[in-house]
């Protein structure tokens, strides 16, 4: 990996009282591991990171504290703010270790990134994730332990913990719980008493702004997350021609120094190259086409269901596609291979309602309130679906300023003169090509044929159709039992075996009902 990714993509920390030996870490995420013990006169933290190349910036030491720190802030430049006089924090770690010096717990409530941390304070340990939860973090608890880790499959041998409060259970792993989006969890160790402090939630309230204020809000928005998101490299665009990652596209190359990389899939069935093709050359990128055959994109469940650990066939119909491009960006390490930061533009149609095809306002603000109550959990927005690979990468439009904006804006704004997502598409009106702005939405599951090529590897196997969509959802549950519940790695894992179990179960379930 590049030194220009963030210190650490990943952790296993274990705050212990009770002298057991600490787990055998085992991620998803690809880079290098790097352990880290330290003992204190209550207790010991075993630590394991996976990092890009200086895993001592992703660990912040003061006063008998220690921060455990995976993943990047956006906001640096207005923290540094709040912390005047003081020697300027090195790392992202050192940052909130400093802010938290200030404000405790609130500290969290300032943050503007994509991360997952721990700190261990004498006699407490505090998890906090960012306000999307993107960096997904699970946690074991009981008195004298608390495990907390980014991924849960790092959990499975952990022994029982007991509940968590506002804690989600992971399936099949008693004990083992998904710390919420946007919340922090404050645990007495000794007790293992955990107390729930929620740091973002998305807004209710909806703003009523001119057009044009409206326009402007979201573009200088969007423009400054994409800008936050670029470091001196070159930054890799995932592109289907769509006006969500056209718009990141097009703001990133305005703001970058030479032509950016943009990359697009597609697979033996289905691909938007020509679309994508239309932005690449107005934007002046460097493109590539990546054709991936279908059935080794079905081969692939298993690696997405390892990486993004969500049980949602839904969501992993959008993120087949997606971890099926970042395997085949690059070659082997050592072969001149880097990992490359990566921006997409996942995830718009979320606060700006664009899934949701009708033209009827209160339907529309229903979905957006909907979806924005419910993706917590589904890790839809999880940085290891890229790390696998050893890729970072990171969406703009969660970004938590351009959500905060894109949800509270009326939904008089997001639907107009007949179009959806139409703020966004005035905002980059000036940017794109008019085709390219008024395109309809297309589904990077539709674009790349994968709910379909799913669906009919079900219909082959005589799932009748009315039972495809429970039978992918079963399919996927067996899938994550076997990669993250009993730890088995992907490549081990054939899809056709979940598929016709699955089958199997479905079909002597459904005879009996049509006799
Ligand atoms: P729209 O929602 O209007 O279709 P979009 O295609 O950019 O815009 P999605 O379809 O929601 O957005 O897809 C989510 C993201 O996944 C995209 O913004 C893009 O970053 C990535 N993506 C989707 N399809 C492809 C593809 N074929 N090749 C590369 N990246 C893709
Ligand atoms: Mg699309």
């Amino acid at each position: 990996m590049e030194a220009n990714l963030p210190a650490a993509i990943g952790f296993l920390a274990e705050v212990r009282q009770d002298g057991a030996r600490p787990l055998e870490p085992v991620f998803a995420a690809h880079g290098s591991l790097a352990r880290w013990h330290e003992r204190t006169a209550d207790r010991c933290l075993h630590t394991a990171l996976v990092h890009s190349g200086a895993p001592d910036e992703a660990y912040a030491r003061d006063r008998g504290r220690t921060l455990v720190f995976a993943g990047e802030l956006y906001n640096q430049g207005e923290l540094i703010g709040l912390l005047p006089g003081r020697v300027l924090p090195g790392s992202d770690a050192a940052l909130v270790a400093a802010l938290f010096d200030v404000y405790g717990i609130h500290a969290f409530r300032l943050l503007n990134g994509r991360f997952a941390a721990l700190l261990a304070d004498p006699g407490r340990a505090v998890l906090a994730t960012d306000h999307a939860g993107s960096v997904p973090l699970y946690v074991s608890v009981a008195p004298g332990r608390v495990l907390a880790a980014t991924e849960a499959k790092a959990l499975r041998a952990a022994p029982r913990g007991r509940p968590v409060p506002e804690g989600r259970p992971v399936r099949r792993l008693p004990g083992t719980h998904q710390v919420p989006a946007g919340s922090v969890l404050d645990i007495e160790v000794s007790t293992g008493t955990c107390i729930p402090h929620r740091t973002w939630a998305p807004p209710l309230a909806r703003r009523i702004l001119p057009e044009d204020e409206a326009v402007d809000t979201v573009r200088h928005t969007l423009e400054r997350a994409v800008r936050t998101r670029i470091d001196p490299g070159t930054p890799l665009v995932v592109l289907s021609g769509g006006i969500d990652s056209s718009a990141v596209a097009a703001l990133a190359a305005d703001r970058s120094a030479g032509p950016i990389d943009t990359v697009s899939m597609g697979t033996d069935e289905a691909d938007e190259f020509r679309q994508a093709r239309v932005v690449a050359r107005h934007v002046g990128s460097v493109h590539r086409e990546i054709t991936v055959p279908t059935a080794d994109l079905l081969r692939g469940l298993p690696h997405a269901v390892w990486a993004a650990e969500c049980l949602d066939p839904d969501v992993i119909e959008y993120l087949l596609p997606l971890i099926a491009l970042y395997l085949r960006l690059g070659g082997e390490e050592g072969d001149g291979y880097t990992g490359r930061r990566i921006l997409t533009g996942y995830g718009a149609d979320i606060p700006l309602g664009g899934m949701h095809r009708e033209n009827r306002l209160p339907q529309l603000d229903t979905a957006v309130c909907h979806d924005m109550a419910t993706f917590d959990g589904l890790n839809e927005m999880t940085p290891t679906l890229s790390t696998v690979a050893g890729h970072w990468s990171t969406h703009p439009y969660w970004d938590r300023d351009v959500l905060d904006v894109l949800v509270s804006l009326e939904a008089g704004l997001k639907r107009r003169h007949g179009r959806d997502k139409w703020v966004l598409r005035a905002a980059l009106d000036d940017a794109l090509p008019h085709e390219v702005v008024v395109r309809p939405k297309l589904g990077v599951h539709e674009g790349s044929g994968t709910t379909s090529s799913f669906s009919r590897l079900l219909a082959d196997a005589d799932v009748p159709r009315s039972r495809v969509h429970q039978a992918k959802r079963l399919v996927v549950e067996e899938i994550f039992d076997q990669v993250v519940v009993y730890g088995r790695h992907p490549d081990e894992v054939a899809v056709h075996a979940a598929v016709e179990l699955v089958a199997g179960r479905l079909t002597h379930q459904a005879r009996p009902a049509l006799r």
